[in-house]
């Protein structure tokens, strides 16, 4: 369910953010095609410019998290196989090495469990 979260809030910040870089860089053209004697102050650029840097860190934060849901879910993924393999793993009460439940003797140093 984590992963599934991640993965879709992931995927709506990608689009949020690529819109959101998409309508400024519209809005910077537009702006440079009516400032043709380049009389438009620095500062509206500057914004621009800031806004579209924000736009692209919404969509990075938006890929990260798609990646951290993707990889997340594979690490809980393994981290519950390896607590089920050694909840059903048993140890040699001789040596300490993990046996196979069904295991009659220890296949590390033959003692009998
Ligand atoms: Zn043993």
């Amino acid at each position: 369910m984590v992963k599934k979260a991640a993965i879709i809030t992931g995927i709506i910040l990608l689009i949020a953010g690529f819109l959101f870089f998409f309508y400024v860089s519209m809005a910077e053209m537009q702006t440079a095609t009516y400032d043709v004697l380049g009389l438009m102050n620095q500062r509206v650029y500057g914004t621009l410019g800031i806004l579209k840097i924000v736009g692209l860190g919404i969509m990075f934060l938006g890929g990260l998290l798609l990646v951290l849901g993707f990889v997340t879910g594979n690490k809980e993924k393994i981290i519950i196989k390896q607590v089920v393999q050694s909840a059903s793993q048993n140890f040699c009460s001789n040596c300490g090495k993990p046996i196979t439940p069904e295991a009659k003797f220890c296949s590390n140093c033959a003692a009998k469990i």
